[in-house]
């Protein structure tokens, strides 16, 4: 077994980005921007806020946090994300989620323009991706194929078998390994033999959200496995793979934490140096 190590290639990546928001800076005389809302204050949202934040220090990417209390009304939140849509400094715009139960997400998703959604949300990004056309993919299913591609895995004619179907992760995920050429399944609470399925993986993709529910039973001598889940358990943060076993029979996994999770923010650094050069040309 391997360790694929997401902190360091996350490293490296914004490393790369650092260099492109250099050059971006002196094309352009200022920083790529990216904009942030956080509604209420739940403490989980709060550190992922934060960890963005200091990733744009980090890279040279202007960060702007917009923090609203959890009361907000309707029109309130729609006014501060449309001044962030027309704002020539902001490039990219973030609405941290979950939002309070009475905002209406997809009408704030929706007022982000297409090429601000750094997040790859909208239904243009998403209908992109369908389509095998370029446009701006979410960052955790991206940062997933980053993480592949750098450890020398190709998806091509391998089966891959995606275990959840979220929007922001299973679905997006599936589409990325098929448009690699991968032979693609997708698993979720209605499959009917879930074992027999991953079981078959050659790339075996967890994005579940229990704690080590991917047990080595359900995975093939030599997979590749990648844990997408972030639980926070008694004993601290933990994945969707039941690590100590399945590492035995994996050929490269990733760990929770230090895999799936700084590639994420890598991507959204990434996605944010690529808007801000896609809108000033
Ligand atoms: P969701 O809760 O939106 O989706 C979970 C998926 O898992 C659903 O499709 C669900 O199926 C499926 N599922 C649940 N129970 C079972 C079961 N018993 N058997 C088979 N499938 C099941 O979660 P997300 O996609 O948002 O996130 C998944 C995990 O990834 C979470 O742990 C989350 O914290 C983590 N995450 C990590 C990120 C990172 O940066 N590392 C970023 C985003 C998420 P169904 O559709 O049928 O209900």
């Amino acid at each position: 077994m391997k360790l694929i190590d997401g902190k360091a290639i996350a490293a490296q990546i914004k490393a790369e980005v650092r260099a492109r928001a250099e050059k971006f800076f002196e094309r352009h005389g200022k920083q790529p921007g990216l904009a942030v809302v956080l509604f209420g204050d739940d403490p989980a949202s709060q550190i992922y806020v934060r960890n963005k934040i200091r990733a744009c220090e980090e890279t040279g990417v202007r960060s702007f946090t917009d923090y609203l209390p959890a009361d907000v009304t309707e029109r309130q939140a729609e006014e501060v994300v449309r001044a962030l849509a027309e704002d020539e400094k902001v490039h990219g715009v973030l609405i941290q989620l979950p939002l309070p139960a009475h905002l209406d997400g997809k009408r704030l998703l929706s007022l982000i323009p297409p090429i601000k959604d750094v997040d790859g949300f909208s239904a243009e990004n998403v209908g992109r991706l369908a389509l095998g056309e370029a446009g701006t993919v979410a960052c955790t299913p991206l940062g997933v194929m980053e993480l592949l591609r750098r450890s020398n895995v190709s998806p091509e004619g391998k089966r891959a078998v995606v275990v959840g179907r979220s929007n922001i992760v299973g679905k997006p995920m599936a589409m990325l390994l098929l448009n690699a050429n991968a032979t693609v399944t997708v698993c979720h609470s209605r499959t009917a033999d879930l074992k027999e399925e991953c079981a078959r993986a050659d790339i075996l993709i967890a994005a579940v959200g229990r704690p080590a529910f991917i047990t080595a039973d359900m995975v093939k001598e030599g997979a590749v496995v990648i844990d997408v889940g972030v639980n926070r358990t008694e004993r601290g943060v933990c994945g969707d793979v039941d690590f100590g076993a399945v590492c035995e029979k994996a050929s490269l996994i990733t760990p929770v934490p230090g895999g799936v999770g700084p590639m994420t923010v890598a991507m959204l650094l990434q996605n944010t140096v690529a808007a801000a050069e896609a809108q000033e040309g």
